[in-house]
């Protein structure tokens, strides 16, 4: 494979504004759970990488925050990210849903991807929602505001269009070896993966008022062997939030909420460690942690 001068590999990366399904697509396209999503914006906090690799080609993606005004550090931070990420790359996926006008974000995002010359592949998600007609429509809009190298209409929750997306990348990747070892699908550490899923299921389970000021860390993580034989992992998880109130709601009526997120990350956890979990959650209040650059640092948000 490596001495195979027809292998391609590069670096995709997923820019659209929060809630267009960047971190769904990119989870069919690995075919793994790897970023979290959610029915809330601003899910992904940090830039992830993912690996797709086959006998010709890997791919790897990036998949960052979505571009949007910052109202705090934290959102800062998101922004930067999401704006760095595009000078290294080999090809952006520009994702956007389906309307009848184009939005001031992405007229911004045209204007900044022009300047770039890089190979942009368009892909007009969640089209499982619109009429053939309209995507025709918007398909149209967006060619005469851009020669976009590619317009793909998918819909990255019932994966449709995900295969002719992948060979329209794989056309505008550059030959070269692979960068990660075939196995690899992602950059991010297992304790950190572990605590996604754990943020991923407060903010599905909460309410709109507490999810934006939670964050979650891993204490620790340890692999016993049981009687049987089997494999369990003891994992104890802290989630930091900005008030007791919401510590509260993060809790539940007799513990209630909290062992609801607990048992659905535990379901997933096993799914991905491939092993029975067992997990413990701690609830910790930390006020206005995300205007705080230590606290950031410390939960892992780097820059
Ligand atoms: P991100 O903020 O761009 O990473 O968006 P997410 O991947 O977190 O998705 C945001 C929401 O849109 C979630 O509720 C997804 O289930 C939903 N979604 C993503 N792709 C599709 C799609 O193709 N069709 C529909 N109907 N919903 C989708
Ligand atoms: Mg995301």
């Amino acid at each position: 494979m490596e001495n195979d001068a027809k292998f391609k590999s590069g670096i995709i990366t997923l820019i659209g504004r929060p809630n267009v399904g960047k971190s769904t697509l990119m989870n069919q396209m690995i075919g793994q759970k790897i970023a979290i999503t959610s029915a809330k914006p601003q899910t992904t906090r940090k830039k992830i990488l993912t690996v797709y690799t086959d006998e010709d080609c890997q791919m790897v993606f990036q998949d960052t925050p979505g571009l949007h005004e910052a109202q705090n550090k934290l959102g800062e931070y998101m922004v930067k990210i999401a704006k760095s990420s595009l000078e290294d790359v080999d090809v952006v996926l520009m994702l956007v849903e389906i309307g009848s006008f184009i939005g001031k974000t992405e007229k911004s995002l045209i204007e900044q991807l022009r300047l770039l010359h890089k190979p942009v592949i368009l892909v007009m998600n969640k089209m499982d929602e619109k009429e053939p007609a309209q995507i025709q429509a918007a398909k149209k809009l967006y060619e005469k505001e851009m020669s976009f190298s590619e317009i793909v209409a998918v819909s990255a929750l019932k994966h449709q269009g995900i295969d002719v997306l992948m060979q329209g990348i794989k056309k505008y990747l550059p030959y070269g070896p692979a960068l990660y070892e075939e196995d690899t699908l992602t950059d991010q550490l297992e304790r950190d993966l572990v605590a996604e899923i754990i943020r991923e299921k407060a903010l599905r389970c909460l309410r709109d008022e507490v999810p934006h000021g939670i964050a979650v860390y891993t204490d620790s993580m340890k692999e016993r062997m049981k009687k049987s034989g089997e494999i369990l992992m003891d994992i104890a998880a802290t989630l930091v939030c900005e008030r007791d109130s919401h510590k509260g709601m993060i809790i539940g009526k007799g513990g209630s909420m909290l062992k609801k997120i607990g048992m659905e990350a535990r379901k997933d956890m096993e799914k991905l460690l491939e092993c029975q979990v067992n997990l413990k959650l701690f609830v910790k209040v930390r006020r206005d942690w995300r205007d705080n650059e230590t606290q950031l640092r410390n939960f892992g948000y780097r820059s």
